[in-house]
């Protein structure tokens, strides 16, 4: 089985899609297997099948997407935030997009990051442009899921004024392998594994503040865009990463998404 593959979600209407690199060029494709069945445009714009197959271990994968905006929930768990209360309201902060990097590609730790952890996390994709948008009707604008890792520099993260290069640095933000559609992504296993061992393990369905509700309160300050990113928050136990160290984040019915700490 395949990594990218692996996993499954008993939805019928479950759609895959990547965005990769192949003969020089950016394309977007729907995987289907071990195979990528090539479109003629990105996902949000109602492509279509262009009739062009490529094998995936003929592509580079790339990010799924190139958001406009990368935004974090913090302590998104009670098994991350050590209370059974929920806050007044989520605590969002941002990343840069600069930050986003894809599936094998290295995390490279910045200069005097001595306390990088490790964030596995559900990231949520948005579809359409959304602004005021109340909980009911959030998820109507919200395209898929795929697997994240908020990679998170601890000391600085404390020390700093801001969440700045403690959540915003080059590498911060590894995403993918694949956009999936039609899943129930209130309720997936989320895993973290370091070397093979599983570090984190929780279900989706123990988010304080759900997904819908993050996008509703996210789209009072900001317009969200297609494509635009949200990691929806990290469960239990993180731990600093040492060089080296080969990360798994894997999503039931979405995939594994890995990279390794340079
Ligand atoms: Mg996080």
């Amino acid at each position: 089985m395949s990594l990218i593959t692996a996993g499954s979600s008993g939805a019928q209407d479950v759609t895959k899609y990547v965005r990769y690199e192949a003969g020089g060029a950016v394309a977007y494709g729907i995987l289907d297997g071990d195979t990528i069945n090539e479109l003629d445009g990105n996902f949000f714009s109602s492509p279509k099948p262009t009739g062009k197959t490529v094998a995936l271990s003929d592509v580079k994968l790339l990010a799924p997407t190139e958001p406009s905006k990368v935004i974090g929930i913090g302590l998104n768990y009670k098994s991350h935030s050590g209370t059974e209360e929920r806050a007044p309201y989520p605590g969002i902060f941002a990343k840069f997009p600069t930050c986003i990097v894809a599936h094998e590609d290295p995390i490279v730790r910045p200069e005097g990051a001595d306390d990088l952890h490790y964030e596995g996390e559900m990231v949520v994709i948005i579809g359409k442009e959304t602004k005021n948008v109340s909980v009911e009707d959030a998820p109507g604008y919200i395209f898929g899921v795929t697997c994240g890792n908020d990679v998170s520099e601890r000391s600085w993260q404390s020390n700093d004024l801001q969440w700045f290069r403690g959540k915003l640095s080059d590498t911060f933000g590894p995403m993918g392998p694949v956009l999936v559609t039609g899943l129930d992504y209130t309720d997936l296993l989320l895993e973290t594994r370091v070397n093979g061992k599983t570090v984190q393990s929780q279900r989706t369905t123990d988010l304080l503040f759900s997904v819908a509700e993050c996008v509703s309160y996210i789209s009072q300050f900001v317009t969200l865009l297609p494509g635009d990113v949200i990691f929806s928050g990290t469960p239990g136990t993180t731990a600093a990463m040492a060089d080296g160290d080969v990360i798994e984040i894997e999503i039931e019915g979405v995939g594994i998404l890995r990279n390794t700490l340079k």
